[in-house]
């Protein structure tokens, strides 16, 4: 029996965690949920798997929920947060928020010596230098949830650090493989081929942001080196990683994509529980792979970048690129121009020695010089 926390149990991945914890009532109980504002389906989410404590991001949103709900402990913004990953009955936390307001709770949890199944890609890239302290120093254990570390850690598992020659990384190459990148419309960015994700992850995929941060994630998860992680393209997407070993095999793991099967692994590692999900060759023409286009998808090479010079540079690039996300969205910048902006903002950064706080003024400092810079354009 697995206790779980949820953390961003309204978003695509909790909402997909919630329903595999509902096919495995007898192995996984919900014991925590916490969303940033969405009231509406987090009531009927507390209604349904009754967990015992439940955090609410937003204060506004937080104190409508505390009157809407009884007989529940309810709690608010990072400090609930933390105190859900403090909490006795809670043995394995889930990591789907995105931004970096987990922090505190993921310390907490490392802390504590529980599971930390994470899909916040955030967390990792921005604090990738602090993590590698904690993992020293506590004795939790971080488990990955994103398909291709999903892949990759099933790959390397129990093998030695210097029998991998290289991680290699697949990309289905987003709506825009081929496609021309200049004067993209939000609705071809929108429309990914493969996956069912949320919007920053999809619009992050058009642009191929979503590898260069699956890059800097696979170097702290793993602990390669940068120019040990490769990318290749795979349109078909049922390769959802490799890695090739000092004599020559690779060793790849393939599965429909379906996020609720590297989420379930997550959970239930070291053993797998029987789904239905399963590939049927006799419908796949053929597996492709290709060297992705470094010119049409600049941002790949960002990754090596501040991987390169480290510091609170990988922070500024996953910060940058949140903020230029979102003005995309809010159609007040255009589609090259998220890459770009992220690529002057690591260039106009000052960098800090990568501690928690200096690591969150760097965020700040970033999404800020994304914002204001558009000031001056206009
Ligand atoms: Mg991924």
């Amino acid at each position: 029996m697995r206790n779980l926390a949820v953390l961003g149990s309204t978003g695509s991945v909790g909402t997909q965690t919630l329903s595999i914890v509902e096919k495995y009532k007898d192995i996984f109980k919900v014991k925590a949920l916490a969303a940033d504002k969405n009231v509406n389906l987090l009531t009927q989410q507390v209604k349904k798997f009754n967990p015992n404590i439940v955090c609410v991001g937003n204060t506004q949103a937080c104190l409508k929920f505390k009157n809407k709900v009884k007989n529940i402990k309810v709690v608010c913004g990072e400090e609930g947060l933390i105190k859900i990953a403090e909490a006795e009955d809670v043995d394995t936390i889930l990591f789907a928020i995105s931004g970096i307001s987990g922090m505190g709770a993921l310390k907490k949890g490392l802390e504590k010596g529980k599971r930390i199944a994470i899909s916040t890609k955030e967390l990792i890239v921005c604090f990738g230098e602090v993590l590698r302290d904690f993992k020293k120093r506590f004795k939790g254990e971080i488990v990955p949830v994103d398909s291709e570390h999903s892949a990759v850690f099933q790959c390397i598992h129990q093998r030695k650090k210097e029998e991998v020659k290289r991680i290699i990384l697949t990309a289905s190459g987003g709506p825009l493989l081929y496609k021309n990148t200049k004067d993209v419309k939000k609705e071809e960015v929108l429309k990914h081929p493969v996956w069912k994700m949320g919007i920053k992850t999809t619009i992050d995929s058009a642009t191929m942001m979503n590898k260069c941060l699956e890059i800097i994630e696979a170097h702290y998860l793993f602990d390669i080196e940068p120019e040990k992680i490769d990318v290749l393209i795979h349109p078909q997407g049922l390769v959802h990683s490799m890695v090739e070993f000092i004599d020559g095999s690779i060793v790849a793991q393939l599965a429909v994509p379906d996020m609720r099967i590297p989420i379930l692994y997550a959970l239930s590692y070291p053993d797998r529980l029987s789904t239905e999900i399963h590939i049927n060759f006799e419908k796949v023409p053929n597996l492709q792979f290709m060297l992705p286009d470094r010119k049409k998808f600049p941002a790949l090479n960002l990754a090596y970048e501040v991987l390169s010079r480290k510091m609170t540079y990988p922070a500024v690039l996953a910060a940058a690129d949140e903020e230029a996300v979102e003005m995309f969205i809010r159609d007040e910048i255009s589609f090259e121009e998220i890459v770009n902006s992220v690529k002057e903002c690591i260039n106009a950064h000052t960098p800090l020695y990568p501690n928690e706080e200096n690591i969150k003024k760097a965020v700040y400092w970033a999404k800020q010089y994304i914002r204001e810079k558009r000031w001056c354009r206009y």
